[in-house]
């Protein structure tokens, strides 16, 4: 995941696109790519970094 400013970007582990997060997203959702349309579900790392993971 990187920074740009106050918007954060994880990649999308199907496509390697880019998603840009709102920011009000919470661990446990489910966000959907936009550009390849796969469910994602927003997980957390014990060091606190945040990462998506494919919900079928
Ligand atoms: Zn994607």
């Amino acid at each position: 995941m990187k920074r740009k400013g106050a918007t954060e970007y994880i990649d999308c582990p199907m496509c390697d696109c880019e998603i840009a997060l709102s920011g009000d997203e919470k661990v446990g959702d489910e966000i959907y790519c936009p550009y390849c349309e796969t469910p994602l579900k927003l997980k957390q790392t014990k060091d606190d970094e945040l990462y998506l993971q494919e919900d079928f």
